[in-house]
């Protein structure tokens, strides 16, 4: 795109929004303070790259807890690489999007066998490791490494398009909200600046109720001056989400453990953990009931959940049993270790409604 076609650069912007982040910078245990990275200091890129796929669909909050966890397990991406893929999807277990934990894993042996162990300076050789796309290439290269790379999130094109009321819808107009990031950054401190973006979206420039009183840059900012913040990023109306049914079955033993097993390598939720299921089907319509378990036994229908992925809603019976033995694969797991399984939300929300009704 022709920097003509995009709006003029505003004077002084990356100056009066790095004044508010000196002041206002969220603090986060990955993260650098201005203070320090004034002064030249920058943040190991282990911990940059873990937080930012961390942040992937996941908000700042949950994250911590997480984050810290596995710099306990492997304080660094060698421990990591060498760590054992069950045990990272077990810590991993309640963030969702579970590709990424695998990716994690992936992305560290690489970085181990044909990196040395470093990370890639560049936009380009990051986004050639599992599970680095453009943002995360971007934000690494910026934070890590202070390379002058536009760092574009959610956050950062609701702030763009308000500034200039941009009319081109989300996500055909990522392209140019990059370009437009790409001339206010500044060449200086560039992380600093990409974390003030991010930082200014998540708590001023809100998608709701926006509070332009306090925003650094609302003499420059065009949906200010109209008054019509709130109608900006404009987006495609999304189509509805599918509902889909299944039935998943506790079964317990005489002493209270819960049996599991193992999902299968490929599609969703892989190689999780999870109570023997039925699949998931779009066109199941009415019940499934107990005659689609994978035992014969006294089912006892409990509580149903509900659980909402990217692309579906589902809805799933829960029917609960007591036996002890019977021929399955899997294994059986004491009540007070379930929180160590690599057990998604989902099945978390089925035992809970099972166990809750014993
Ligand atoms: Fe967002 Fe309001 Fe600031 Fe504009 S003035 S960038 S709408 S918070």
């Amino acid at each position: 795109m022709l920097r003509s076609n995009l709006p003029a650069i505003i004077p002084d912007f990356s100056k009066k929004l790095l004044v508010w982040y000196d002041k206002h910078a969220r603090a986060m245990p990955w993260r650098v303070p201005p203070k320090l990275s004034k002064k030249g200091e920058r943040p190991d890129p282990y911990h940059t790259w873990l937080s930012e796929i961390m942040l992937q669909q996941t908000q700042v909050a949950t994250v911590g807890s997480y984050f810290e966890k596995f710099l306990q397990k492997w304080p660094t991406i060698i421990d990591l690489a060498n760590a054992d893929e069950d045990d990272v999807m077990k810590a991993w277990a309640g963030l969702g999007y579970y590709s990424r934990a695998r990716n994690l894993k992936k992305c560290a042996q690489i970085l181990v066998d044909q990196h040395r162990g470093q990370f890639p300076t560049s936009v380009h050789t990051l986004k050639k490791l599992p599970g680095i796309g453009d943002y995360t290439a971007c934000a690494i290269a910026s934070i890590a490494f202070g390379n002058a790379e536009p760092v574009v999130d959610g956050n950062v094109e609701r702030v763009v398009s308000r500034l200039f009321r941009l009319n081109d819808p989300m996500p055909k107009a990522k392209d140019k909200v990059r370009q437009i990031t790409n001339g206010l950054l500044c060449e200086k401190r560039p992380g600093d600046f990409a974390q003030a973006m991010m930082d200014l979206g998540a708590t001023i420039c809100t998608p709701r109720n926006p509070r332009c009183q306090g925003c650094p840059i609302r003499a420059s900012c065009q949906a200010f001056a109209k008054g019509d913040a709130e109608n900006f990023p404009v987006k495609i109306a999304k189509t509805p989400k599918p509902t889909r049914k299944g039935a998943a079955f506790v079964i317990v033993d005489e002493g209270g453990r819960v049996f599991l097993r193992k999902r299968q390598q490929k599609g969703l939720l892989a190689g999780m953990s999870e109570v023997p299921s039925s699949e998931w089907n779009a066109r199941q319509d009415g019940k499934l009931g107990e005659t689609s378990a994978p035992i014969q036994s006294d089912w006892i229908a409990c509580e149903p959940v509900k659980h909402t992925f990217t692309h579906f809603h589902l809805e799933l019976e829960v029917w609960r049993t007591h036996q002890n033995e019977f021929k399955l694969d899997g294994w059986w797991v004491e009540h007070t270790q379930l929180q160590d399984e690599a057990l998604p939300t989902v099945m978390r929300k089925v035992i809970q409604s099972a166990l809750n009704q014993v």
